[in-house]
């Protein structure tokens, strides 16, 4: 594994620097594919939506301007060294409360911050951990109908953009086996099996794990068994690549956590 130049920006909050280690390459072993896309085995990658280490304001790193975008000189480096801090992952109470304060300003915004909910929820899932406490699960379903809606409503545009969506088309169809995964957390196994169906047959061996968990009601994160053991499984890799993109303008918040 190879680390890179750390990148450093200017929390637009408390005004301190903050780091994020950049990998330059990495081995991944032991990897597993769940149903919610996430692909474990990776390195720890600061994700796009960080945390600062100082104050605790949220970020997406990738809309930060130029003037919160740090370089600093090798000599720079020396005296701050012992001063700098790396950016934080956010914690579920840290994600819940931007919802609650109108922190995603686009419709992509909301669906990176609900995702990242949604992913954290599904970690107890994917440790073989099923018991959400009864707030868990409240906010869990919640959490899954708002991400759906506003999926639904992107696919939507989408739609209306390119006439119909490329059955080839590896983003699409990750939003589109996401927008099944999450009927089926919501219980709404004929609409999991009808939207895991439009998927090409080439898919089968994955649309067949989807609809099995329907008929046996299971609505909960289940692990991906590949086509053949030596083949890795094709879904975008969440841990992998953050989400980039500034998303629609004037988008308002239709949903309260
Ligand atoms: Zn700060």
């Amino acid at each position: 594994m190879d680390i890179g130049n750390d990148s450093y920006f200017k929390c637009p909050s408390c005004k301190k620097k903050m780091y994020r280690t950049n990998w330059i390459s990495y081995h991944v072993s032991g990897g597993k594919t769940f149903s919610d896309g996430v692909f474990t085995g990776m390195p720890h990658f600061t994700p796009n939506l960080a945390k600062c280490p100082h104050c605790g304001a949220l970020s997406f790193l990738n809309n930060l301007k130029e003037t919160e975008i740090e370089r600093y000189s090798k000599a720079d480096l020396r005296d701050d060294y012992t001063k700098r801090k790396k950016l934080e992952e956010p914690e579920i109470k840290d994600l819940v409360k931007a919802v609650k304060q109108g922190f995603a300003k686009t419709s992509k915004e909301e669906i990176e911050l609900r995702t990242t909910i949604w992913i954290e929820l599904n970690n107890k899932c994917r440790r073989g951990d099923y018991v959400f406490t009864k707030s868990e699960m409240a906010l869990w379903e919640k959490n899954c109908k708002a991400l759906l809606s506003l999926l639904i409503q992107d696919q939507g545009n989408a739609k209306k953009d390119t006439k119909e969506i490329d059955p080839n088309d590896e983003k699409n169809l990750n939003i589109q086996i996401t927008i099944a995964e999450l009927h089926r957390n919501l219980e709404h196994y004929d609409k999991c099996a009808e939207v895991i169906k439009t998927l090409p047959k080439e898919m089968k061996w994955l649309k067949d794990q989807y609809l099995k968990k329907c008929k046996a009601q299971n609505r909960f994160t289940f692990e991906l068994k590949n086509k053949k053991p030596h083949e890795s499984v094709s879904l975008s890799p969440r841990s992998a690549s953050p989400r980039k993109g500034k998303g629609k303008k004037g988008h308002s918040r239709m949903i309260e956590l």
